[in-house]
């Protein structure tokens, strides 16, 4: 089904954004290149078909789940890097599917930092960077973020990366 959402009335999904090495801004998980720019809309292409994204017969828009729990069945393939859950307000046109939402235009609604997904030294700079898109900005526990089998996985992830302190 795919609607047409005026941007007072979007509608709101949940996604995952990565903080990129450096910690300024947020990055889409699956297309890292993708970088959201604080209060500018992202705006969804598609790279196959030539035609206006979201499509209802392709996979192109800006993807978000409807509540946490689907999201978080979903799983992530992560890169090293600061994890972010949050809302995001969908506009324009949005196809509504049976597991999740594609929109044309996308901005970040509430923002939260997975804890330990950062280093200690690294966390302060990471929300800064999250309040320069001007949105609710809290922490969550990594469990809460992602379940408690990824949270396991990730755990495990962010401790093999370290904190980039070299043993003394
Ligand atoms: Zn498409």
């Amino acid at each position: 089904m795919k609607e047409i959402r005026p941007p007072a009335d979007p509608l709101v999904g949940w996604r995952y954004w990565q903080l990129g090495a450096d910690a300024r801004g947020l990055r889409s998980v699956s297309l890292r290149r993708f970088l959201w720019e604080p209060e500018r809309p992202m705006r969804a292409s598609c790279m196959t078909g030539g035609h206006q994204a979201p499509a209802e017969d392709c996979d192109c828009g800006i993807y978000a789940a409807p509540d946490l729990d689907t999201l978080r069945s979903h799983g992530l393939c992560l890169s090293p890097g600061g994890l972010v859950v949050g809302q995001v307000s969908l506009w324009g046109a949005v196809v509504i599917g049976e597991d999740g939402y594609r929109g044309q235009y996308a901005l970040p609604r509430t923002l939260s930092l997975v804890e330990g997904t950062v280093p200690r030294e690294s966390r302060s700079s990471a929300l800064e960077s999250l309040a320069a898109y001007n949105v609710r900005v809290s922490t969550t526990g990594l469990d809460d973020a992602v379940g408690e089998l990824s949270g396991a996985v990730l755990a495990n992830l962010v401790m093999s990366l370290g904190t980039g302190a070299t043993p003394s």
